[in-house]
């Protein structure tokens, strides 16, 4: 395969309801698609999961933009002849550029699509995974109004959902899950802090104690985006099982919160860690070292998730995805027919060959902000 051009756009999507973590509210989703189409014509698309504002990681859509155009393009190697190992190898290559992971993944993974589409190779089986049925999970963000939030969980709950996730923050934490747990006592719930409890001090046995009666699947990166070791204190201190999302950027990362006893369980976004290479590498360390792994989300359009579908084939992921049916977010997606459960609860790896295939592209050019071309 040889690319000869990539495409960047930034396509803005409006959210069905305005989403609320304790990193603030949004109303649009702002993502960068890149595609790029090989001399023999064969496209591949994938998006940056890059935000509006660098509240989840420091990376935004303009500084992903800035890395992909002047430093991730201009790679050599990108535009030379490419087998799967040199596939394989592209994260690599880009390793002395350091992090922007997301900006990173967004080229990468649209590599792996292309050569998907052009070797006509389903991508599942270009990274070792296999069709199956894949548990979905939602995740709500916080609701000041409790009984409305109550309503929302059970309408997920009938609408087939098989696990809860409740964004909290300080004194919006124990009551909600409460609320939840005494609705659903067996549901499997779950918390997402994204880092609100800043530090192990700050929490007192009694909150530890009240978390730990809840009775949750697990607790995501309750503290520090950047800190291992307050985690492994913590984890030492609480029954519940810590997950990692934020703090894990690398298999190297799960090796070191492994080691420390950081966490049980870790979120893996291939946006996060810098493409599909990387992610299967995770997915493989989480495997040896006996820690539980999940696929969360980035509030993707249908592009990127039916690439995290795709990821999901492989065997280490054992508890519910967030990666639900497009119109969980979307009034209308960007790929079409959009995601949807297979049966409730439930989406299916599908045999794809590459998802550009899948890309309503009229949507697309409605929506896009920015545009831009370059020859390789
Ligand atoms: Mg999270």
């Amino acid at each position: 395969m040889r690319v000869k051009s990539c495409t960047l756009r930034q396509v803005q999507l409006p959210l069905r309801e305005p989403i609320r973590t304790s990193y603030g509210e949004h109303r649009t989703k702002d993502v960068i698609l890149v595609t790029l189409e090989t001399n023999s014509g064969s496209l591949g698309i994938a998006e940056c999961v890059a935000m509006a504002s660098p509240s989840y990681t420091e990376e935004t859509v303009e500084t992903a933009w800035h890395v992909l155009q002047e430093f991730l393009l201009p790679t050599r190697t990108l535009s030379q002849e490419m087998g799967l190992d040199q596939v394989r190898q592209f994260a690599d290559s880009t390793s002395w550029i350091r992090g922007n992971s997301m900006a990173k993944a967004g080229l990468e993974m649209a590599l792996w699509d292309a050569f998907s589409a052009e070797s006509q190779i389903p991508l599942h089986e270009l990274i070792g995974g296999q069709i199956r049925d894949v548990e979905v999970g939602i995740s709500l963000g916080m609701d000041d109004d409790l009984e409305r939030l109550r309503e929302r969980v059970l309408t997920a709950v009938d609408f087939g959902y098989r696990r809860i996730k409740l964004k909290i923050a300080p004194g919006q934490d124990i009551a909600p899950l409460r609320i939840i747990r005494d609705a659903l006592p067996n549901i499997p719930l779950m918390a997402d802090a994204n880092s609100a409890y800043h530090h192990c001090d700050s929490l007192s046995d009694n909150w530890i104690q009240s978390i730990d009666d809840l009775d949750l699947s697990m607790i995501e990166q309750p503290l520090g985006y950047d800190d291992m070791i307050d985690h492994a204190y913590l984890q030492s201190h609480m029954q519940t099982p810590i997950c990692l999302d934020e703090s894990i950027r690398s298999a190297a990362d799960v090796r070191r919160a492994s080691a420390i006893g950081a966490c049980r369980i870790v979120n893996l976004k291939p946006g996060r860690v810098g493409g599909f290479t990387e992610a299967v590498r995770v997915h493989d360390m989480a495997k040896k070292m006996g820690i539980g792994l999940w696929c969360g989300g980035m509030y993707e359009t249908g592009i990127g998730r039916l690439h995290n579908l795709a990821l999901c084939s492989l065997p280490g992921f054992n508890s519910p995805t967030d990666n639900g049916p497009s119109d969980r977010y979307f009034e209308e997606d960007i790929v079409d027919p959009p995601v949807q459960f297979k049966r409730p609860g439930y989406l299916q790896v599908e045999s794809l060959n590459g998802v550009a295939h899948r890309v309503n592209w009229n949507a697309i050019e409605r929506r896009t902000v920015r545009c831009e071309t370059f020859s390789l």
